[in-house]
Formats: C-alpha cells, structure tokens, sequence
C-alpha cells in the first residue's frame, strides 16, 4: 500500500472535526526507521493552534457532558468498530511509522481498541454513592462528573494504543480532548482521529496536533486554564517537568512514566516457560516497551541452564523492514536510540560483563536503526543498563543466592513499573507480591497489558491507572451533596 493512497493518511491537525493546516502553513518530516526514507510532511501545530483545538474543546464538551452515557457507549463502540474494521490499513500505517513488525501492529491495533470496547461499556457504570449519614434527617451522596478539557500527550512506542487507552475513557467520561502525539509518529494518532470522525464522534471532542515542538504545545497545555487535566505517556524526565507546569493553577494530571521491570526466575521455576515469557516481555517492539523486562535477575543453581536456553530461543528472530512477513523484529526508533543501547551495552561489558549472544549484523540494516538482539552474562549489578531504562533488544541477566538478596536487588530502582516473577512455590508468590515495589507483577507470564486491568505504577513510574474499572476515575471529579430535610 502506498501511504498516499490510504483514506488514513491525514497528515493535517484535526481542530473541530475539520482537517487543516498549521497556522503558519509550516510542516514537518516523518520518516520510516527501517529504510529511513521520508514518508509524510505533517502539518506543524503551534501554540496558537494548540489554543483554537482547546477552545473548540471547551466548546464541545459542555454539549457531551449532557449526553447521554448510552449515547457516549453507542458512539463509542461504533468508533471501536470502525478500527478493527480497518486493523490492516492501520497496522500497515503503525509499522511504516513505528518500525514493529506487522503482526505486532496489528496486535497494538487491537490491543488499543480493546480499550475503546471496553469504556464503551465502562461509560454505562459511572457509580456513585449515598454514604450513611452522621445525623438524622440529613443524606449524603456522592456524583462523578466530567473533569472537563483533558490534554494528552503520547510516546512513539505504541502510537495508537497509548492515545486510545486516554481517548477512550476520556470520552466515556464525558469529557474532550486535544492530543499531542509523538512527532516521530504522528500518523497512527491522525488515523484513529479520522475513523472518530468516521464514527459520527462530535466535532472538537477530540483534536489532534502533531507537532515538532513538544515543549511549546505541552506549555499551551499546561498554561490554558480551559484545560483541567492532563494525562501524560512518556519519560519519567518529562513527566516531572509536566508536573512544574501543572502546579500554577493545580492541574490534575496522570503520568505513565518510564520503568525499569525486573525479571525474576527461581531455581524451581518452569524454565521453559520462562524463556517464553522472556522472549515475549524483553524483545516486544523490540524491546522498546516501558514494561520490558530491563534486567533479568536469574537464581545461581539454574543461571547457565536459563542462559543458554534463552539464547537458543534469540536465534529465532529475524530482523529486518517490518513490512516483510518473515520478520519477527523491526528497528528502533532512531539512532539516538541505537546510539543509547550501544552506550549501555559498552558500559556493562567495561565493567566485566560478557556478550553470550548476539545476532549478526545485516547488510539490509544499513538503511535503518536496527540493534542486533544481544545476551549479556556475568553482568555486575551496578551496570548503567540495571537503572537506566534499556529501550534496545539486550537482556542482561545478573545471578542471585536468595529470596532476600533478590527483592533487595529488584527494589533498588526509583521506578516501580512492572515486574515479573516465575516460581512453583506458592507461598514464595504470596511473599513476593506483597514485598515487590511495583505498580503490576506478572507471576509466570511475561504479558501483562489487558484493557480490564489497572495499567499503571508506583514510585518514579507515575500517577493514576489507565484500564479497568480504576481507569474511568482519572476522567471524573467527585462531587459530594449533603442534604438536609425538615
Ligand atoms: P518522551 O521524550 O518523554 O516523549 C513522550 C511525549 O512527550 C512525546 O509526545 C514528546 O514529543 C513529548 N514531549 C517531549 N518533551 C516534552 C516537553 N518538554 N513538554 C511536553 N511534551 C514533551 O518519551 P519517549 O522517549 O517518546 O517515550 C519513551 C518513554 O515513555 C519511556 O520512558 C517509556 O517507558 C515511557 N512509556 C511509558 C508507558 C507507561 O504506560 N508507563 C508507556 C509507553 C512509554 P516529541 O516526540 O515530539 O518529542
């Protein structure tokens, strides 16, 4: 398919259900990270662009607020409709622009509007309360309403379902949106913005600016008094400049920020389903998830064996231009990024660690940012690679002795994202759930993201949950009536 030719393609700002221009006419490039050719020019959002979408928000939302949840969940569920209906054209769009293979875009296509069915029905069961009261002939109840304007503002990695795990509650909640994807991959957020307007979604519920000036448009955000809430996906750096921003006029604000996942096997694990669930949490998008498996920390009676099963199961990737159907790993997504895992990878084998494994380099990658997937044994703990976040295909596995020295090693992080833990003893997962500082733990399986649970973390890894019913109360004030009777 040719990009052009897509009725998807929509590389304008999306103000007021209307496509148009930036307000200075300027554009910017977007570029395929498996061939580094150039494939959009996107139109350019300004501040003042950023101020027209929150005004026609504003505008918008007083009218959906009066809507009906019914209403909300029908129009909702045919937007859900429409984006599975168009997975493939979707799919092709996100690994032009992202690099993923084509079967994992078109599971992120899914995965996303997983969460668009699901608030579809969630917007029916917004519950309050009636509270006992304190005195007689009084009744004390408690209403959800709309937070209002909600800006949001999306990473590369996962450009569709990231943008739709906000849109979707946002809108059961009754509230509107301006959205600010990721520059790097603006389209896949456009294309879900035109399958909206497809879906019959009012004008200026939701509005899309891509944009080459984050910091900018995230100050027209935070600055805007119209805007009551901003919910943020990206780096733990940004998130905490964000919440300088939102202090002036005491924003709300949701952050899903970065994480640093440890992986933990014990010696009377499956250890074949931990390889699996290795395979399928470090080396996803080719390892650039913020619920990656960033250091494996692997009990010494089975550290050889674990070692060498997990590198027998490496060789099965084959890298390359996502489009093609052979490829099971695309590339990252620039070389900023390659640069980045090459630096962590030099620091951990300066301090003593040793590459067990690592896929040979191809002529084909030339073109592109690709980073052969890459074993790493032997690692001491206090390599760069065990705190920083990896966002590369290297797992670097660290030994330990016990269940003590194991938690201490896994709680050592300021982020408290995901963790996972592979063990037969029950009372060792009883133990480690309540000890692990994490936001979710995923107890012999490496996926964890699912639309009816609570996606989100403690620590330095952010505020709120996205998902599960938890995920509606970002979107919703609470508003409590006492009431008085004669
Ligand atoms: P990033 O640099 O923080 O960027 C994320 C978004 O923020 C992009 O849209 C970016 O725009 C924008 N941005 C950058 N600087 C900004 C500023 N000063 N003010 C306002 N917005 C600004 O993060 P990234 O490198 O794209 O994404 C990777 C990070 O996201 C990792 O840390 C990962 O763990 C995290 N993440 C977390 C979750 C989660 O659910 N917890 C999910 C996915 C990713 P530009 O692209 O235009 O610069």
């Amino acid at each position: 398919m040719s990009l052009i030719e897509s009725g998807l393609f929509k590389p304008q700002l999306l103000i007021d259900g209307v496509w148009s221009a930036a307000e200075d006419g300027k554009i910017f490039s977007v570029e395929n990270p498996a061939t580094g050719e150039v494939i959009a020019q996107v139109a350019d959002a300004t501040p003042a662009d950023a101020k027209r979408a929150i005004a026609a928000a504003a505008r918008a939302q007083i009218a959906w607020a009066e809507t009906s949840v019914l209403e909300r969940s029908r129009l909702l569920r045919k937007w859900f409709d429409l984006v599975m209906h168009n997975q493939e054209e979707l799919a092709k769009i996100l690994t032009i622009e992202q690099g993923k293979p084509l079967a994992e875009a078109r599971g992120e296509i899914a995965y996303g509007a997983s969460y668009i069915e699901w608030f579809a029905e969630e917007a029916k069961r917004i519950y309050g309360d009636v509270i006992a009261p304190s005195e007689n002939n009084t009744r004390i109840l408690v209403i959800k309403q709309p937070v209002g304007v909600v800006a949001t503002i999306t990473p590369w990695n996962f450009p569709n379902a990231m943008l739709a795990r906000k849109l979707a509650p946002a809108l059961a909640a009754g509230c509107a949106v301006v959205a600010k994807p990721a520059a790097e991959t603006p389209l896949s957020a456009l294309a879900l913005g035109q399958l909206a307007v497809d879906a019959g979604i009012p004008a200026g519920l939701i509005n899309i600016l891509p944009s080459s000036c984050a910091k900018e448009i995230g100050e027209a955000f935070t600055s805007n008094e119209q805007v009551r809430k901003i919910s943020f996906t990206g780096s733990t750096a940004v998130g905490k400049q964000l919440i300088t921003q939102c202090a002036a006029d005491v924003k709300r604000i949701s952050l899903e920020l970065g994480g640093n996942a440890p992986f933990i096997v014990f010696e009377d694990a499956d250890l074949d389903a931990a390889v699996a669930g290795a395979i399928a949490s470090k080396f996803r998008n080719a390892g650039q998830t913020c619920v990656c498996a960033n250091r494996f920390y692997v009990q010494q009676t089975i550290y050889d064996t674990f070692c060498e099963k997990l590198a027998s199961a490496m060789k099965g990737f084959v890298i390359g231009n996502g489009l093609d159907k052979e490829i099971n790993m695309g590339p990252l997504i620039s070389n900023r990024a390659q640069q980045k895992a090459q630096a962590l990878l030099d620091d951990a084998v300066s301090r003593g660690a040793k590459i067990a494994y690592q896929a040979k380099q191809d002529d084909s990658w030339q073109t592109g940012y690709f980073f052969p997937p890459t074993l790493l044994v032997n690692v001491p703990v206090d390599a760069r690679l065990t705190c920083e976040e990896i966002f590369g295909p290297i797992a670097p596995i660290i030994s330990f002795e016990t269940e003590a020295q194991v938690i201490q090693f896994a709680n050592s992080s300021e982020y408290g994202l995901a963790a996972y833990l592979y063990t037969r003893d029950a009372n060792r997962i009883k133990r480690l759930s309540d000890q692990l500082q994490t936001g979710m733990l995923g107890v012999n399986t490496g996926l964890i993201s699912n639309a009816m649970a609570p996606f989100g973390g403690v620590k330095q890894s952010g505020w709120g949950r996205e998902g599960s019913r938890y995920g509606m109360d970002d979107y919703l004030n609470i508003k409590y009536l006492r009431e008085s009777f004669s």
